[in-house]
């Protein structure tokens, strides 16, 4: 027995010696990793937990609705248990968005908000959606868990929302609101900027200020699927560069004169004010897993690194040559600005222009723009 205390006595002193000798080399490598990853602490993850949706808005960045070969509930756990596996090894926090097609039509919505918050118990999950299904029983499901919402809004009214994704979107959408603020949950309004909105901005601002929301932000119009179809029939498209410095100016002063916030740490806010723009290391932003489980650069491109159940996690967004490529700046004309780490351009914004997420974002207006203002003023 004394024998026995006195091994164990041993084992532990020579375990504690070891431990103190590895501890420096443990705090090189976490700060080491921490440094790779920028000030964010996160590992933020978008999961499209489906492409089917309600409506069918006329800019929709998706070719189709049919979400023919989704992932199930197994297919997801699976996932998740690499998101899990990576998020130890890079010392970050796990934090989700859900999004779709319209995420609380899918069958697979509430048992995967459970499955997030067993596993991480309080995790913060966003849901993006159209807001037209948030009657008052079904938020009151969402007591349970840390969600807030961004509520997809095109039109500051009826007119001009029902205009883009169909009639009476509005009113439901404003009634789901409605019954969200009544349960004292968070929701943010989302716009797609297009040359077509961007004549409604103060508007917006208007309505989100009316309405009490706490937050009226934008994404930018992508040419893909609906949207590329709106572009080549002349109804919609991209901002220019021109265009889209002033309608970022818009939107900081409606912001200022509304009172109601707005994200600002997107590209090219940095250009318009020097104190706003990224806060984490760029290529490093978070995860973008569709409805068939690839993992994909952006959210509203098609373009997929791999599938993540056949490839791996960790393989895909670690050594994928596309996020190497991003991680290391190789990106053209972006890579060697002097406003990378706060701007790095909209890789969305580039891939749909050129087919590249390796480009000069085309809605930068930094060397473009002398001769755009003198081809608008001629
Ligand atoms: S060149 Fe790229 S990183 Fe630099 S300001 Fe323009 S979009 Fe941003």
């Amino acid at each position: 027995m004394h024998n026995e205390q006195h091994k164990l006595e041993k084992d532990n002193a020579r375990i504690k010696r070891e431990s103190s000798l590895l501890a420096p080399l443990k705090d090189f490598i976490v700060r080491r990793l921490l440094d790779f990853t920028g000030s964010q602490r996160f590992l933020t993850t978008q999961l499209d937990v489906t492409n089917a949706c309600n409506l069918t808005c006329a800019h929709c960045y998706h070719a189709h609705h049919n979400n023919s070969g989704a992932l199930d509930l197994a297919g997801w756990r699976s996932i998740l248990d690499q998101y899990d596996q990576l998020t130890a090894k890079l010392y970050l926090e796990p934090r989700f968005v859900i999004c779709g097609g319209e995420p609380t039509i899918s069958p697979l919505f509430w048992p995967l908000l459970e499955e997030l918050n067993s596993r991480w118990p309080g995790v913060n999950v966003s849901v993006l959606t159209n807001a037209t299904r948030l009657s008052e029983g079904f938020v009151a499901e969402f007591k349970r868990y840390n969600a807030d919402f961004q509520i997809s809004l095109d039109g500051p009214d009826r007119g001009r929302h029902d205009l883009i994704r169909g009639a009476g979107s509005f009113d439901q959408a404003l009634a789901g609101l409605k019954n969200l603020q009544r349960a004292e949950m968070n929701a943010t309004f989302l716009a797609t900027l297009s040359h077509r909105t961007s004549f409604w901005i103060k508007d917006f601002f208007d309505v989100a200020a009316r309405t009490r929301v706490s937050s009226m932000n934008f994404t930018r119009f992508i040419s893909q699927g609906n949207g590329k179809k709106l572009e080549e029939s002349s109804e919609d498209r991209p901002l220019t560069p021109h265009e889209l410095r002033q309608a970022f100016q818009t939107i900081l002063e409606s912001a200022r004169k509304t009172g109601v916030s707005t994200s600002t740490n997107g590209p090219l806010y940095h250009l318009v004010d020097p104190s706003l723009g990224a806060n984490g290391k760029l290529g490093f932003q978070g995860l973008v897993i569709d409805y068939k489980g690839n993992l994909k650069v952006t959210s509203r491109t098609d373009f997929r690194l791999g599938n993540i159940l056949d490839e791996g996690l960790e393989n895909l967004f670690l050594k994928h040559p596309i996020m190497r490529a991003l991680r290391n700046r190789e990106i053209e004309g972006c890579g060697s600005c002097v406003h990378y780490d706060k701007c790095g351009g909209d890789r969305n914004a580039s891939f749909a222009a050129t087919g590249s997420f390796l480009k000069k974002d085309p809605g930068c207006w930094l060397d473009v723009e002398p001769q755009r203002v003198v081809q608008e003023v001629s």
